[in-house]
């Protein structure tokens, strides 16, 4: 399969990685919208929010119990954003199920 994220997880190319388990795989966004800014996904190949089911809820479980640990890691004291981009409309580019991770400064209240 020809997904960006499935070859970042399985090492083929290089990510910069902050956290890692068996369901979860986090790494530095390459263009960075806030001074920290981190990409969470599953280790399994699921395309956007609008596929999660009840045979693959677990992946989402575990990217939001990690997401403590990850923003704990970062030194995320004073709070953080998470953001999920899903299908067309939600402008999701990179089709493999992922939450952003934004913070290191007071955000603006909405990102359009
Ligand atoms: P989205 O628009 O929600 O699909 O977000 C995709 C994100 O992936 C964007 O913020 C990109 O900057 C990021 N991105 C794309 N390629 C890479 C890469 N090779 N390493 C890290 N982040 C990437
Ligand atoms: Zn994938």
């Amino acid at each position: 399969m020809d997904c960006l994220f499935c070859k970042i997880i399985a090492g083929e190319i290089p990510s910069s990685k902050v956290y890692e388990n068996e369901y979860v795989y986090a790494f530095k966004d390459i263009n960075p919208m806030a001074p920290v800014h981190v990409l969470v996904v599953p280790k399994e190949h699921i395309c956007c929010a609008d596929e999660v089911n009840t045979d693959n809820s677990i992946y989402v479980a575990k990217i939001f119990e990690a997401i403590p640990e990850i923003a704990k890691q970062l030194g995320l004291t004073n709070g953080y954003r998470i953001i999920n981009n899903c299908g067309e409309d939600g402008c999701q580019s990179v089709k493999h199920l992922h939450f952003h991770i934004l913070g290191g400064k007071k955000l603006p209240e909405t990102l359009a």
